[in-house]
């Protein structure tokens, strides 16, 4: 988690400005004629209901593999799409095909379903014809809107903009769900609470490393972790945990009523029957969860 704690994404661009900006207009060229070609894929990392281990969600990740260059993180196709203008198109590409995977997965295993919870960028937030667009997806798709939610950071939430709050308003009328995701890591202003439709806060898994001992983190991390919990309780809102890696860490957070959790100790980001073959055993019997703890 070190790239998420704050390190600059970019150290290995710096060790050389030159070969750097090369780099980043080559990826950007590839990621124009990836788009054209469909080369993206989506993976699936499980959602769990730690009170009985049970996949309740999956989050929607972007994955791409550059011909020459390998896989590129997320992070980097999508400060790129930003930069070039490309991310109305590739947002919306991540969001019709994943809305797209739910509806199968609703179709196929009804009320025990997954929802699927997809990132967006600031840019996209700040899209006018947001709300429409998904609004028309999801019925395209014969997604039901409470199938949906959105993953949204402190900073893309940030901001007096009138535009994005009646976004996520409209949108959360119909029932599509709002999580903050790496609560925590973004800004100490949590003005944006009270004001915004936000059903859900995620905990970043910079924060689960420091939970037990022999991990990267400080005793700081606990009570952070307790912190946020009651905090998202007391505001009636859902915690799920992000980058759960022990069976140690799945306990603890169970203990302390955090409501959700998401890791590889769970599931590593998947192909989409990663979620139907936790929830449908052999012979159609459900998966025993217990074994997770
Ligand atoms: P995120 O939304 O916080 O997603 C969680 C990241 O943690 C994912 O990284 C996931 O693969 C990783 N992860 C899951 N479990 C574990 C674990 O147990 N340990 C560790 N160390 N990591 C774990 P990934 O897939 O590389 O994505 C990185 C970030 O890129 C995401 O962070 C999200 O901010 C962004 N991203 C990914 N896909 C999209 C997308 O379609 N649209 C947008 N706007 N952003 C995306
Ligand atoms: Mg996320
Ligand atoms: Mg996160
Ligand atoms: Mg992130």
């Amino acid at each position: 988690w070190a790239k998420a704690a704050g390190g600059d994404r970019y150290e290995v661009y710096d060790a050389n400005r030159h070969d750097a900006q090369a780099l980043r207009s080559t990826l950007a060229k590839g990621l124009r004629s990836a788009l054209h070609r469909d080369d993206f894929t989506l993976r699936y990392q499980p959602i769990v209901r730690l009170a009985d281990g049970v996949p309740i969600g999956a989050e929607v990740l972007l994955r791409w593999t550059h011909p020459e260059h390998g896989p590129v993180a997320p992070e980097i196709s999508i400060d790129l799409a930003e930069e070039i203008g490309l991310i109305g198109q590739l947002g919306r590409w991540v969001l019709t095909r994943g809305c797209q995977q739910a509806a199968r997965w609703y179709r196929d295993l009804g009320d025990r379903a997954p929802f699927v919870s997809v990132n967006l960028s600031a840019r996209q937030l700040h899209d006018v014809g947001l709300a429409d667009d998904l609004l028309r997806t999801l019925d395209e798709v014969g997604l039901p809107a409470s199938q949906l939610q959105l993953e949204l950071t402190e900073s893309a939430l940030l901001g007096p903009a009138q535009g994005p709050a009646d976004a996520l308003e409209a949108l959360a009328a119909h029932g599509v769900r709002v999580a903050v995701d790496d609560f925590g890591t973004g800004y100490s202003n949590l003005a944006y609470l009270r004001r915004l439709p936000v059903r859900e806060l995620k905990i970043a898994g910079a924060f689960i490393d420091g939970l037990t001992p022999g991990h990267s983190g400080t005793p700081a991390d606990r009570q952070i972790v307790a912190s946020v919990i009651a905090l998202a309780h007391g505001l009636n809102l859902t915690v799920t945990a992000e980058g759960v890696e022990t069976r140690e860490q799945a306990r603890l957070l169970r203990s302390m009523g955090c409501d959700h959790a998401q890791g590889w100790w769970f599931a590593r980001p998947g192909e989409p029957d990663v979620l139907p073959r936790m929830l449908v055993g052999e012979g159609g019997k459900p998966v025993d969860p217990v074994p997770m703890y």
